[in-house]
């Protein structure tokens, strides 16, 4: 069966399962659908953003509980009685109040680190679950009752199967709105978050906002999934909302496959019937009662992590043959550009550059300068300091001490976003890309500050003109470099030689004039070297500054300008490559004193 027929079976299935389930079906479906909406922004924030959190629960507490108190609560305090009664300000209320908690707790939990975030999400998790319970006007551990049915359209969902196709409605919109998200410049920026944190912000992303952003919406869509469960229960108490309920949130996107939107689905399915199942079961067959479920739940979670840590849906997309990779190149009017600097302008100026590691000076007294137009080679032994001036011109790693200016600013205390702004682009000796996205998309990262759009047009949708014109610039970028014929293979699937070769074409994509290659011929072939030679003469004649490091000799002096070599963090020689070449220093020290 093709994909899209799948989907339609599903839909026409969802469709009709109230007319034919019995009502406790219903009723689990409901709960799946409600779970589900939740596991879906852990989708987002843990698989694909790689932000572990376990206090989920707790968002999902705050768009029921303001709901209900706004709905359910007599007499109200003046200013919240004229918003009091229906769920709708419920619902409204509910996100403001998600929305500024989110924001406040993800300022506060999202700088943390490794191990540390997990946690940070579990204090809070806990936090809010005791606040719920111990606030006097939300019904402190008893909670809340009387809280009024939904009513769409003028009909009152007060029956589970009414009330289904709103739960699933939601669910099938939130799917939409996290696929298009992801599916856009912003979400390109979020998946850069897992692992290419470095390289997106030499590329100009703000990862700190993309953290934020999907941060908001995995509290928002709890939030909308706690306020569809008061209005259905029309009780509410502190229970659902504790950290157990949070880590099964989790248990949810990791069994279903923590970087798949359709994962959160499978996950909330499987976990909820599977609990279900073996609430009845498991004290049937050893006749006792307890939670045991929660121990078959562990052990299961182990053997996912040993065994599937993707999760299931991967291993279900495998029984279903795979949508056609799109294959047509997209097209798009061409993206405007900055202004060429001046042939023989100044581009970059490093005075005295020193970097310490520690006790080890990686660069000392380093100074170069590139112009417009020109192609400087940065040549020295392995370990002389090449790369950590790169990091420092960069500002991926500034300098302990000196001075760097671009374009004539000061730019030692810029990192490395702001100096990408200003039209500084570069690749890295150990490239980073991300393995699982196409060649496409990857090179699209390097044109994300020649959009602007944002997260709420990308999840609607209402950018796909900026979009195409993005792609159609990565398009001719990678045509550029020679790897139209892999545009659409995953990256990691290239030879390392062509993935540097990609990291040329995302430097490129974000127009800059500075160009800085870290030895970006290492693996390349012979004819792949001409080539890539030819590239970069072209892009000098078109005014472009070029800063290369390379050890290929031949490679250099053919293509070099003017050439600084580097010995133990130090520049030993610098000039034109004739005469660089003929420097005793540079032969005793780098060429090792043959010839
Ligand atoms: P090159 O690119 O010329 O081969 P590098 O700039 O990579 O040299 O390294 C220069 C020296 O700095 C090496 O001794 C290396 O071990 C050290 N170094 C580089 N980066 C770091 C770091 N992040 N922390 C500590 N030492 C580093
Ligand atoms: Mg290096």
């Amino acid at each position: 069966m093709r994909p899209r027929l799948i989907l339609a079976v599903f839909l026409g299935l969802l469709l009709i399962a109230p007319l034919v389930a019995s009502e406790f079906h219903v009723t689990l479906l409901n709960y799946i659908g409600l779970y589900a909406i939740v596991a879906l922004g852990l989708v987002l924030l843990t698989g694909v953003g790689g932000l572990t959190s376990f206090g989920q629960a707790a968002f999902v507490g705050l768009g029921a509980y303001t709901t209900a108190y706004l709905s359910a609560t007599e007499n109200l305090p003046g200013w919240a009685a004229s918003l009091g009664g229906s769920p709708w300000v419920g619902l409204l209320a509910g996100l403001l109040v998600t929305a500024v908690v989110a924001f406040v707790l993800g300022f506060l939990t999202l700088r943390l680190s490794g191990h540390y975030l997990p946690l940070g999400t579990i204090a809070w998790g806990i936090s809010l679950y005791f606040l719920f319970g111990n606030l006097e006007f939300l019904g402190g551990h008893t909670g809340m009752s009387g809280i009024p049915a939904l009513s769409v359209f003028g009909v009152e969902l007060r029956e589970s199967r009414k009330f289904y196709y709103v739960i699933w409605a939601v669910v099938l919109g939130a799917v939409w709105l996290t696929q298009n998200l992801l599916d856009s410049r912003e979400g390109r920026a979020i998946r850069a978050l897992k692992g290419g944190v470095i390289m997106a912000e030499a590329m100009g992303v703000d990862t700190a906002r993309s953290k934020v952003v999907i941060f908001l919406v995995a509290a928002l869509f709890a939030c909308v999934s706690g306020w569809l469960y008061a209005h259905l229960q029309r009780f509410v108490n502190p229970t659902p909302f504790g950290l157990h309920i949070g880590i099964e949130y989790l248990f949810m996107a990791v069994v279903g496959g923590s970087a798949h939107v359709w994962g959160a689905l499978v996950g909330a399915g499987v976990i909820t019937v599977l609990k279900q199942w073996l609430q009845d079961w498991l004290p049937r067959l050893l006749g006792a009662s307890g939670n045991f479920e929660m121990i078959v739940f562990g052990l299961m979670m182990i053997v996912v992590l040993q065994r599937a840590r993707d999760g299931l849906w991967p291993i279900l997309a495998r029984l279903v043959p795979q949508r056609e990779v799109r294959r047509d190149v997209p097209q798009g009017e061409v993206l405007p550009r900055k202004p060429v600097p001046e042939s023989g302008l100044v581009l970059l100026e490093a005075r005295n550059v020193v970097k310490q590691f520690g006790g080890l000076v990686a660069n000392n007294n380093m100074s170069l300068t590139v112009k417009a137009g020109e192609v400087m080679a940065l040549i020295g032994p392995n370990g002389a300091g090449k790369s950590t001036m790169f990091n420092c011109i960069s500002g991926v790693n500034p300098p302990t001490k000196g001075e760097v200016r671009f374009r004539g600013e000061v730019v030692t205390n810029l990192n490395s976003r702001q100096i990408a702004k200003l039209g500084m682009s570069r690749t890295f000796q150990h490239v980073r890309l991300l393995p699982t996205m196409s060649v496409l998309e990857n090179v699209a990262i390097g044109g994300h500050l020649r959009g602007s759009k944002g997260v709420l047009p990308a999840m609607l949708h209402l950018e796909r003109e900026e979009e195409q014109r993005l792609l159609a610039e990565a398009a001719r970028q990678v045509e550029r470099v020679g790897l139209k014929d892999s545009m659409f293979e995953l990256a990691g699937s290239l030879a390392l030689g062509q993935q540097r070769t990609l990291e040329i074409a995302r430097a490129l994509c974000a127009d800059p004039c500075l160009l800085l290659l870290d030895e970006p011929a290492a693996g390349l072939r012979y004819l792949e070297k001409q080539s890539l030679a030819e590239l970069l003469r072209k892009l000098r004649g078109e005014g472009m500054g070029i800063l290369l490091v390379e050890h290929d000799m031949d490679f250099v002096m053919g293509l070099a300008d003017r050439v600084v070599v580097m010995e133990f963090g130090e520049k030993i020689a610098e000039g034109l490559p004739d005469e660089v070449q003929r420097d005793p220093a540079v032969l005793e020290a780098y060429l090792g004193g043959v010839d």
